[in-house]
């Protein structure tokens, strides 16, 4: 009788070995999944800190052109020659005499708009053929400036 006992008993242990396999096998293959999606996430993930790392980038860049451009005018100083005037606003907290951030200046225009270097224009005002501005970087002449004379 004992005998029988332990044949059904080793029966079932095998029985439940064999279904506690399959299911183990199940819960991998679940965990591997879960693993995979994971990965994938950590990449997505990645991706789209770049992404906003970036865009942040590009808006602090964005905020200072912009902040920048707003420090200057752009006026004809000569006929059909136009350049960057810079807006002299004076310096917070200048007590009696107000005192100017930077002295007036002016900006080729061209080398701003095209190539985002800002230079300065040389003025010869007292020039013998009338007032004249020069940009070293771009032009080999100059540009009439006779609307700053006056
Ligand atoms: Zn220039």
């Amino acid at each position: 009788m004992s005998q029988a006992v332990d044949l059904v008993r080793g029966a079932l242990q095998l029985r439940d070995a064999q279904l506690l396999g399959a299911e183990l096998a199940k819960l991998n293959h679940v965990l591997l999944d879960a693993q995979q999606r994971l990965f994938s996430l950590g990449a997505e993930l990645l991706a789209l800190q770049e992404q906003h790392f970036k865009a942040r980038e590009e808006l602090r860049e964005m905020r200072e052109t912009l902040a920048e451009r707003s420090r200057y005018t752009l006026v004809e100083i000569g006929q059909g020659q136009m350049a960057y005037r810079s807006n002299n606003a004076p310096v917070l907290g200048a007590a009696i005499e107000p005192v100017l951030a930077q002295p007036q200046h002016y900006l080729c225009q061209q080398c701003w708009d095209i190539r985002g270097a800002k230079s300065i224009l040389v003025l010869h005002l007292d020039a013998a053929d009338g007032p004249v501005a020069i940009c070293r970087n771009c032009r080999d002449g100059w540009m009439r400036a006779d609307l700053i004379a006056r």
